[in-house]
This record gives structure tokens, sequence and C-alpha cells, in this order.
């Protein structure tokens, strides 16, 4: 039976991938070691942290005036290093709530700073990307910080802030790499890697290099992003198997027609499992505005919340796993992320459609 595994994070990677790290495990390369047992200060583990940069800013046309980090920590520690790093001698910080994942990063930002929410979306239960005209933007903040996809929400911007001189912080953590974006727009975009780019224990920074350097006064070494910059991310022994495992979904990406090719992928996929659930007569109904609906991660109730024991059961049974919905919205929630294929997708969609048929 073939698995399609819908997990939120971490996250189904390429198969292909996998095949490739099972071939390399016990030598890499003809080095007669693993990637996880060599120095990270070894040429051969440099030669591999340098592609996957390499890879990575060919795959986003990173300008040369922005640093990439490979950093741990996760996102979470990335809600507290962009205010240490990014206020700069600032009081205040704009902030975007969208959802859980914004108010975790507002949380984090109150400890530093004086936060000031420009738009919030709590009114429809987060259902909904505010309208930029309504933004209450300050020309002075620090910075303006949003989260481009809600992965608990199934919340998406389909669309940039334009922030003039304010540096722009977005959290891509479950849609980088998934569609095409203009780096140049952003001060900084951060991302954990597990859903979108390989195993937890990688935290990719993009980071404009002006932005760095004027980290607060008793920042940590560690959370300052000069001593990363500095250090091509190796001042201390970075994740080395997660690194090269980034690498090989890089390189993935690259032979499968680069970030356009996915993004034309990732609009399928997402319209074949919206268009199955508004189709079904409300049996199935997704809570988010339709121009507003995440192409990662697709949040659905079944009309009975009674039947979800049964859904999940039967999905199970299938190969489709890991449909539970978050706790904090219920339901179901397929991640759909770059290496789930079509056929995933068309998978759940008949099994819906039949389970619909059976309780209709
Ligand atoms: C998963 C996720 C996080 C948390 O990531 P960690 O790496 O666990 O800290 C933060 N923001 C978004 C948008 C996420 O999807």
């Amino acid at each position: 039976m073939t698995i399609y595994n819908f997990s939120a994070g971490p996250a189904v990677l390429p198969h292909e991938v996998l095949q490739q790290a099972r071939e390399e495990l016990l030598d890499w390369h003809g080095s007669g070691m693993s990637v996880m047992e060599m120095s990270h200060r070894g040429k051969e583990f440099i030669s591999i942290a340098a592609d996957a940069e390499k890879d990575l800013r060919e795959l986003l046309s990173i300008p040369a005036n922005y640093k990439v980090l490979f950093l741990q920590g996760g996102a979470h520690l990335q809600f507290s290093m962009i205010p240490l790093n990014l206020l700069r001698g600032k009081t205040s910080a704009d902030y975007v709530n969208t959802g859980e994942w914004s108010k975790k990063a507002i949380g984090e930002a109150k400890k530093f700073c004086n936060v000031n929410v420009v738009a919030n979306n709590s009114d429809k239960n987060c259902t909904y990307v505010p309208a930029f005209n309504t933004w209450k933007c300050d020309a002075n903040a620090a910075y303006l910080h949003y989260t481009p996809n809600e992965t608990i929400g199934g919340v998406e911007f389909n669309w940039v802030p334009q922030t003039a001189a304010v540096p722009l912080v977005a959290d891509m953590s479950s849609n980088i790499l998934s569609r095409q974006i203009d780096v140049s727009k952003f001060g900084l975009i951060y991302a954990g890697a597990q859903k979108n780019v390989g195993p937890a224990g990688l935290t990719l920074v993009i980071v404009r290099d002006d932005l760095i350097g004027e980290a607060a006064a008793g920042t940590p070494t560690m959370l300052d992003y000069k001593t990363h910059a500095d250090n091509e991310s190796m001042y201390n022994t970075p994740p080395t198997f997660a690194i090269y495992m980034a690498g090989l979904v890089f390189q993935w990406l690259k032979k499968n027609g680069g970030i356009a090719a996915m993004e034309k992928n990732n609009i399928a996929k997402a319209k074949l499992l919206y268009d199955a659930i508004d189709a079904s007569n409300g049996f199935y109904n997704c809570p988010v505005n339709q121009a507003d609906r995440s192409r990662m991660n697709v949040p659905f109730t079944l009309k009975d919340a009674a039947l979800d024991g049964d859904f999940l059961k039967q999905a199970d049974a299938r190969g489709l796993l890991q449909l539970k919905g978050h706790r904090s919205v219920g339901g179901m929630r397929a991640s759909i992320y770059n290496a789930m294929p079509l056929a995933g997708v068309q998978a759940l969609v008949n099994f819906m459609g039949e389970f619909a048929k059976q309780h209709g």
C-alpha cells in the first residue's frame, strides 16, 4: 500500500531524497564515513554546506547583499532573535496578527519592545487576511513582522505587504520554497526546516546585510546574527545531518523544475482538494475565506464531528496518515507540502468522496 503522510510537521520528504540519503548513509561519496560522523570543519562537510547554500540562493534568486544562515532553535528562537537584532535602538515594532503563529511571535516580542498590532483577524476566528488598506502601520517601527502562511489556521497571503523603509520580516516556516518570492522585498525571512525543507533541527534565516551587527547590548553571542554571518554558520557545531538533507531537497527541487514548477504543482494540488470540499454539499467545510486559503495546509471539518473518529480510522487503513486537525481548530488538516505528490491528494479526494457517500 502506498502511504501518504499529511502531517503538518515534521512532514513528508521527497521519496527520492530519502533513498539517496539511504544509499549514502554509511559512506558519503567514498569518504568512508556517514555525514553524521564528519567534522563540520572538514573539506567534505564544508562542501556539503556550501552546495546547500549555493542551491538555495539559486532556487530563490537570493541577492548578493543577503546572508543565508543555517541556525538551530527553530522558528521559536527567531521570535526572540528578531527583536534582539532588529530593534536597533528603537522601542517598537509592528506585528500582524493572523493566527496562532503570529500570536506566539507577538507574545515573545513583547518581552523586548512595544508591539503595535497593525491588523488582526481574530474578529472572524482567524479565517482571513486583513486587507492592507486597513493596517495601522507605524512609519517609525523597527520592522514589520507577519506570517505569510498560518500553518494551523490555513490562512495564506497571496500578496506581499509594501512597507517602504520599514524592514519586512516574514515567518515562512510552512510555505518557503512552495511559491516564487522576491527576496529583495524582505529584510529578513526565516523558516524552521521541518515543514517544507528537510528534517527538524535546522532553521533557515535569510537576512539583508545592513540589518546585521546592531544587536541589543547584552545579546548572547549565539543569538546575534553577526556571530553566525561572520562564521559561515559554523561558530558552533551546526546541525550537520539536517543541512545535508536540506541540501538534497534543494537538489531535488532543482531537478524538478525549481520553484516555478513547484508552485504550479502546488496550485493544482490545492485546487483539487478545495474543489472537493466545496463540491461536497456541506458534508465537508473549510472555514477559511476563499481568497486567503493556504496552498500548504488545508483545514476542514466534517458536517457531523461525531464522524471524525471513523473518518480518521478509515483514512489510516488506506494509508492516508496524520490528517487529524490541530487541537485548537478541530476536524481535519491535510498538509500538502512540496513533497506531497498530486497522486496523494487525489487518493485523499477519492476517499473523501466515498466517505461522504457512505454517510450522506
Ligand atoms: C511550525 C511553525 C513554527 C514553529 O516552528 P519550530 O521550528 O517548532 O519553532 C513557527 N511558525 C510557523 C508558521 C510554523 O509553521
